[in-house]
């Protein structure tokens, strides 16, 4: 629920959906990294023989090809271009190693720098691309790492002196199996920092999402009305005190099923607290509209849970009430607004809904 007005990172396809962290590492490389590769590589035919002059302007023209595409193509086509970019330049560098070597394609020393200084850098940058795919990440580097290998050992075979001491084509492998190891932790450290997110704000006893997610969500600025309301389980103490905290339990998870099976995912629904849930509705320019369907909504759960014989058959009822929040207010003050309703449905005798 965050606005595109207070994220600039937001996607103009889904402005509520920020850019993920591989999103962002893949823009970056495809309008940034790749035009610099190119341009480097342009300067790096000055000088060269012909065959590598060949072969540097064709990579240099698949860069800026690719980031052309990148910049030109609508958003929903970056994910498929940034998954067939690895397959196209392994295959590249494959064939040019297989039509290197003793009486085929030559390189020379300066083409065998611009493989060393590029090798690593690219196996790194495109690992970290798949960062939400740790599977694909590890097969690009791997492809790049044995594709630009056996493209070295190759121009040895055919007698070119690489510049480096030492053997040349193992300090590359070496190389670039650190980077995609580094890669490799790289994903694992993104997955674990989503997955912590998501648990950041659920709650662990019913699923829904907890007091820190509403805290979050109600700041968010909001351009249409929206209702809300504040639920609490009646004479919950006495479920306790009579039948034990694991029933109390399984009553709380019970009745949070009941307001995700009638919400339908119409709306949002937190357990704000103990007993206590609140349910933010979809978003709409009618506040009367938006106020009538609210009060359905929320008058079908107070009926399923009334009529629902939890686990271990415990039968409770609930009180809400229901308060509607112009656009541009903070949601804050018609939360206090629906709590100031749910005091009044416990002091008109509970099992009620009332509205602000
Ligand atoms: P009222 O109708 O006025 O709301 O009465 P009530 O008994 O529901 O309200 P009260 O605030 O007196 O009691 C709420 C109880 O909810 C007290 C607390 O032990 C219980 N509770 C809070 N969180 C949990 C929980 O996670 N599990 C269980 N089993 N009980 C909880
Ligand atoms: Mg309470
Ligand atoms: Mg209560």
């Amino acid at each position: 629920m965050r606005g595109a007005a207070v994220n600039p990172g937001a996607r103009p396809d889904r402005p509520d959906t920020p850019y993920s962290l591989p999103e962002r590492i893949g823009r970056l490389y495809f309008r940034v990294a790749l035009p610099m590769v190119a341009a480097s590589l342009l300067v790096g035919t000055v000088g060269a023989s012909p065959a590598a002059q060949g072969v540097i302007g064709a990579l240099a023209a698949l860069a800026l090809l690719t980031s052309a595409l990148h910049v030109l193509l609508p958003t929903p086509l970056h994910d498929p271009l940034r998954r067939l970019f690895p397959p196209v330049t392994i295959a590249f560098v494959a064939v040019v190693a297989a039509l290197s070597g003793p009486g085929g394609l030559r390189g020379d020393p300066l083409l065998l720098s611009v493989v060393l200084l590029l090798g690593p850098g690219t196996v790194l940058a495109w690992t970290l691309l798949f960062l939400d795919d740790a599977r694909m990440g590890r097969l690009t580097g791997l492809g790049l790492t044995a594709s630009a290998t056996l493209l070295l050992w190759r121009w040895q075979q055919a007698g070119l002196q690489p510049t480096l001491t030492g053997n040349t084509p193992l300090l590359m492998l070496v190389v670039c199996l650190t980077v995609v190891l580094y890669g490799a932790a790289f994903t694992d450290i993104n997955r674990r920092f989503v997955a912590g997110e998501r648990e950041r704000r659920r709650d662990p006893l019913t699923g829904l999402l907890n007091r820190r997610a509403f805290d979050e969500d109600s700041r968010a600025p909001r351009p249409d009305g929206q209702a809300l309301a504040v639920l609490d389980i009646d004479h919950f103490k006495r479920v306790n005190d009579t039948h034990g905290h694991t029933a109390g339990d399984r009553v709380l998870r019970g009745v949070a099923d009941v307001i995700m099976d009638v919400l339908a995912g119409r709306g949002q629904a937190y357990r704000w607290g103990g007993e206590e849930f609140v349910v933010l509705l979809p978003p709409g320019p009618d506040p009367t509209d938006l106020t009538v369907q609210a009060a359905e909504l929320i008058e079908s759960v107070r009926a399923e849970v009334a009529r629902r014989a939890f686990t271990g058959g415990q039968h409770v009822t609930l009180s809400a009430g229901l308060g509607f929040s112009p656009a541009g207010e903070p949601l804050q003050a018609a939360f206090d607004r629906a709590d100031g309703a749910l005091r009044r449905a416990k002091a008109d005798g509970r099992d009620r809904v009332v509205l602000a």
